[in-house]
């Protein structure tokens, strides 16, 4: 190649680089007055802030961020604006019913198809952003990957939703969460595809690939579902056989010894707080492994929490949050209670922390930034931040006087685009006829 050649080679090259770098830029330009700027990391306010957003991210964030000639302005000045809130624990393509279902949720799976939890998940999505939740985990009980498809109609773009973290089919030992009759198992009928069964080192590794074959973006293990619980040892291949893919593992935990062999295993998450006593609450704030404790208040209308379970609940959160252990916001919701929308239904679990004793910037610090680690989007998506994905909600009191004003959720913004305004949902700019971001996103 000659050097003139090499010269017409380089600057093509800057110049294809140039173009896509103000592809990169382009986007509509927003500016959000926000009279109050919560920044949890510091658990503070800041007032009279200007936010710009550009296309899908943010580009400034200040008290003297200059609003260019034509950028749409949004005014906040009336509200706290705060990043989007993080339910760590959700089972969105799952609804269980007192009709017809006597709240029994073998039946649900036995009479709803994949299809129409997927056509629920999607709603139960939209209920979750319009109450602020911008990243969900789904952490299974989806049918046959009810939740894969929800995140990639939302990641396409076909219709709006929370950033979806989602754990495919929930592997276990043989029968999973659930008591199949023989009839049942040998033909891996009715209760499946609920679970996938993984009783050897062989089975767990394919179980692990099916669920990354199949769009799973995090691994949800059932420890200690059976008698036959997972060892330390095969929680760790299935954390070695989740991490070549750069995913973390969860595990739903019922029973101390299920909590010590996935602590001892390093495992990324614990679901639920029954297998958590004070000793593995202090094994598991010294290794920084995560507490999706699934705190059920009581109160809520046809799911009764009795007196004893609920003073559990509240005693085993507040020694988690005494000890430090890494706390996630998470309800383990699936089921349907009545005059709530997923999103309402989920954000009343905020009485369990308040009855725990837990100071609001700590409660909004778990919904938030530690919601992000948990999901590991804190570089990508969650804080207000320069570069990062634009997505924010605004409330019209203070949360960190008053945790509640979270219940009143008044405008959302999901990657750029306002879903939520004024209290009401205006979500029409992100339904298309098309996958407008990409087919190709699986
Ligand atoms: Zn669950």
């Amino acid at each position: 190649m000659t050097m003139r050649r090499l010269a017409l080679v380089i600057t093509v090259c800057a110049f294809f680089g140039a173009t896509v770098a103000a592809q990169q830029g382009a986007g509509p330009m927003t500016a959000i007055r926000a009279g109050r700027l919560l920044d949890p990391e510091a658990g503070r306010i800041l007032t009279n802030q200007v936010i710009l957003v550009e296309g899908t991210r943010f580009r400034d964030v200040g008290p003297n961020v200059a609003i260019p000639a034509g950028a749409r302005v949004i005014d906040l000045s009336q509200m706290t604006v705060l990043p989007g809130l993080v339910e760590a624990h959700n089972h969105l393509a799952l609804t269980y019913k007192p009709e017809p279902e006597s709240n029994i949720y073998y039946y649900t799976y036995v009479q709803e198809s994949t299809a129409l939890r997927a056509i629920q998940a999607a709603s139960n999505g939209i209920q979750m952003l319009a109450s602020g939740f911008t990243i969900v985990r789904d952490m299974g009980n989806n049918a046959l990957y009810a939740d894969t498809a929800l995140r990639q109609a939302i990641e396409q773009g076909w219709i709006p939703g929370p950033t979806i973290i989602n754990s495919g089919i929930i592997i276990g030992g043989m029968g999973g969460q659930f008591f199949p009759t023989p009839e049942m198992a040998q033909q891996h009928n009715i209760v499946y595809p609920e679970y996938l069964d993984a009783d050897t080192p062989d089975e767990i590794v394919k179980a692990v690939r099916q669920n990354v074959l199949f769009g799973a973006k995090v691994i949800k293990i059932c420890v200690d579902c059976k008698p036959y619980a997972y060892t330390a040892d095969e929680i760790r291949l299935f954390i070695r056989e989740a991490a070549k893919v750069g995913m973390k593992v969860e595990g739903h935990v019922q029973t101390v010894n299920g909590a010590r062999n996935a602590i001892e295993a390093g495992i990324w998450s614990i679901a639920h707080s029954t297998g958590l006593n004070e000793e593995m609450h202090t094994l598991m704030a010294q290794k920084g492994i995560w507490r999706a404790g699934t705190d059920t208040p009581d109160g809520l209308a046809g799911h009764p929490v009795s007196p004893q379970a609920y003073q559990r609940t509240i005693a085993s959160l507040k020694d988690a949050y005494a000890k430090k252990v890494p706390l996630t916001f998470s309800t383990d919701a699936d089921y349907y209670v009545a005059g709530k929308t997923r999103g309402e239904l989920c954000i009343e679990f905020l009485k369990t922390w308040k009855d725990a004793g837990i100071p609001n910037a700590d409660i909004l610090r778990a919904m938030t930034i530690n919601g992000y680690k948990v999901s590991e989007t804190e570089k990508t998506r969650g804080p207000i931040k320069t570069g990062l994905f634009a997505d924010l909600i605004a409330v019209a009191g203070n949360p960190l006087d008053d945790v509640d004003a979270l219940k009143n959720v008044q405008f959302v913004m999901k990657d750029g685009q306002v879903f939520k305004k004024d209290g009401v949902m205006t979500p029409a700019a992100f339904f298309h006829g098309g996958p407008v971001n990409g087919w190709r996103i699986r």
